[in-house]
């Protein structure tokens, strides 16, 4: 049984980190412009063609922002907005989390949720790390804030309900893996020496192999990648044939986050009260 009443469902998220996918390994790097410029191609290229690629295929999809690029961009995301994609939140200014003291920490969820809540009118209800690491207060802070579901674990291919404190909620994870995001196969500069480019087919092989599997599984897939990297030509290509390839199976949800939670959620409450009986 599929776990939406769509059918398999496939997100397409896209972290648009801008130049604080840079300046959150090193503030120094503001002082870089050529490095920052790798950075600026997200939100002056890379997010208007896959809007358009988006668009042509009719799909909604859920964009995850840091609070400082929402404040920096807003005719963007604005645009976002009116397109009919969701705003997530991620962070406010991609500081690795790990380096933060929990006042930072807090700040910083504070922060991304005030410059979501200001461009869109709505709380955020979705969360993924930068960086992908949390602390000991971060899934708390999530439940106190009332998100309704993480994009952040790797350890499922199928969403769940997050245990936390030793508390049932209703926090639904999202997870997704290395092999699901363009950084690993494509993120490539003189400051991150041993990252070397792939081809744009071992993307799209990759992602075809697993969705395979996951969707014979009946399970989810969330994909995750960043305008800067995905935006770019050779990459938007085996975007689109991958988008092919899904919508030539049937029974294929490619949707907004909240929109595939709030399906698939009653069922994941009902399996856990079974499961606990
Ligand atoms: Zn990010």
């Amino acid at each position: 049984m599929p776990l939406t009443s769509k059918g398999f469902p496939l997100f397409l998220t896209f972290d648009l980190d801008a130049e604080t996918m840079w300046t959150a390994r090193d503030p120094a790097y503001a002082n870089r412009p050529i490095l920052m410029s790798q950075g600026a191609y997200g939100w002056k290229v890379g997010t208007g063609r896959i809007l358009d690629l988006l668009d042509r295929y009719g799909i909604k999809s859920t964009f995850f922002v840091p609070g400082l690029v929402i404040d920096q961009r807003e005719a963007l995301i604005e645009e976002i907005l009116r397109r009919g994609h969701e705003l997530a939140h991620h962070s406010y200014s991609h500081a690795w989390i790990l380096s933060l003291t929990p006042e930072q920490e807090r700040e910083e969820m504070e922060r991304g949720w005030q410059s979501i809540k200001r461009v869109s009118g709505k709380a955020p209800r979705g969360w993924r790390s930068p960086a992908a690491e949390i602390s000991p207060i971060t899934m708390p802070m999530l439940v106190e804030y009332g998100f309704d579901y993480s994009s952040n674990f790797f350890d499922d291919d199928s969403p769940y309900l997050h245990t936390v404190d030793g508390r049932e909620t209703k926090l639904v994870e999202l997870p997704f893996r290395w092999v699901l995001d363009d950084a690993p196969f494509f993120q490539y500069s003189i400051v991150l020496p041993g990252r070397t480019m792939q081809a744009p087919s071992a993307l799209l092989e990759a992602w075809k192999s697993e969705f395979d599997v996951l969707h014979a599984e009946d399970r989810m897939m969330m994909v995750g990648m960043h305008p800067q990297i995905i935006g770019q030509p050779s990459r938007l290509k085996v975007l689109e044939a991958f988008i092919e390839y899904a919508l030539g199976h049937s029974g294929v949800w490619i949707g907004r986050c909240d929109e595939m939670v709030d399906d698939m959620r009653p069922g994941l409450e009902r399996a856990r009260a079974e499961a606990g009986r």
